[in-house]
């Protein structure tokens, strides 16, 4: 069996970010983990390091593969946020791909994920607004109308999907030690980048590492047959979401906003971003729509009760339903058994339970995409 030294050993080839000196002499490794023969690595680079890191993370990521005795090797890039630095979301824009008309450059033959259907989008136009938990909600619903769904946690930033699914440890390496296999629970097959880093690690993520993450999520995870792989996207309308919007075969998106003016400023700009990609929007979910009092029952209008209705007839895009504030909601995501998961009969339910039907159907007429191949530059 393998140990630390030999890890280190295997390294020794593979040169760090300034491309002279060992990756191991660099102090860039900033974790290991081995369990059951299968190693995950992170290695710590600089944001300016950054755009040059992918062939130095494939290389180590190699190198641990051929060990005698490993099953598997995960290598993920990390950066460490320093004290007061910015928010994720204004960490500097991901290499552009699109020619500027928002078509990639890179031609869509054949390099979609395989097995998998059709890939949509959950987003928001901010943090904060139910995203997570309707599409958390969404997958079990589309699971539960007999769909072979996945759940991708693209939120690098804030994985939540764990928590809502109850989920934690590493995910299994494949077979044939290549793939990650996704974790699966109620009937959704799952993959987050929290199964990947720990908990508390004090992340940033480059435009590039993003688009390495994502990459590396989609393609090195073993999801099988999928009817459709739902995306939870990081918060925001950034340039980080404009080119995983722009780099995913999407064949929709959600957006989900609260029924706030402010919030649907928000919504509208979600919904801008992706009609730049030419990415069809599956319609706009009111979250947080009214109060129902867990003691009374009654529906109490806390904002402008309406206003994602109003705003999808404006901009012209479906109304996919609204969810209460509600606390059995909050309990139950916080609790890792999402609303649908716990009592698919219950009213709460109901409005994911609708959503899920109605982009059902429409996938059924919606013409399978293949994700444009994507590489990082
Ligand atoms: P986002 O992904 O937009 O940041 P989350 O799905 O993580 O949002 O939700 C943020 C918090 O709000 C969580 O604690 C979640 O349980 C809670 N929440 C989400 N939707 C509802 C709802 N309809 N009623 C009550 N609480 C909710």
């Amino acid at each position: 069996m393998f140990n630390n030294d030999d890890i280190l050993a295997a390294l020794g080839q593979v040169m760090g970010p300034d491309g002279k000196t060992p990756l191991a002499a660099t102090g860039a490794l900033s974790g290991v983990n081995i369990r059951d023969g299968k190693i995950f690595l992170s290695i710590s680079v600089t944001p300016d390091e950054a755009p040059h890191c992918e062939p130095m993370r494939q290389a180590a990521e190699n190198a641990l593969k051929a060990l005698p005795g490993v099953k598997g090797a995960v290598v993920v890039l990390t950066s460490e946020r320093a004290a007061g630095q910015a928010a994720p979301q204004a960490a500097p824009a991901a290499p552009k791909r699109g020619n500027g008309h928002g078509a990639p450059h890179a031609p869509a033959q054949g390099s979609g994920v395989p097995g998998v259907g059709k890939i949509i989008a959950v987003a928001s136009g901010k943090g904060g607004v139910g995203k997570s938990t309707t599409a958390a909600n969404l997958a079990i619903g589309l699971a539960h109308l007999g769909l072979k769904v996945g759940l991708l946690d693209a939120d690098l930033f804030g994985p939540s999907q764990p928590r809502l699914f109850g989920l934690s440890g590493r995910p299994d390496m494949a077979a044939d030690g290549h793939k990650l296999m996704p974790m699966e629970k109620f009937g959704v097959k799952v993959m987050s980048i929290g199964f990947l880093v720990p908990d508390d690690a004090a992340i940033v993520w480059r435009g590039p590492m993003v688009m390495s993450a994502l990459t590396q999520l989609l393609n090195d995870v073993a999801w099988g047959e999928l009817d459709v792989l739902v995306v939870d996207m990081p918060p925001g309308t950034g340039d980080t979401q404009l080119t995983m919007a722009q780099n995913v075969g999407l064949a929709g998106a959600v957006i989900v906003s609260t029924p706030q003016d402010l919030a649907l400023i928000d919504a509208r700009r979600g919904i801008a971003m992706f009609n730049q990609v030419h990415v069809p929007i599956l319609g706009l979910f009111e979250n947080m729509s009214y109060f129902l009092c867990p003691h009374c029952g009654e529906r109490t209008e806390i904002f402008a009760h309406g206003g994602a209705r109003a705003e999808a007839k404006t901009m012209g895009v479906p109304f996919l339903g609204e969810a209460p504030l509600d606390l059995m909601i909050r309990e139950t995501s916080d609790a890792g058994l999402p609303v649908l998961a716990k009592d698919p009969k219950a009213p709460q339910a109901q409005p994911y339970l609708a959503m899920a039907q109605q982009i059902k159907e429409t996938l059924n007429h919606a013409p399978a995409k293949k994700a444009p191949k994507f590489a990082v530059e």
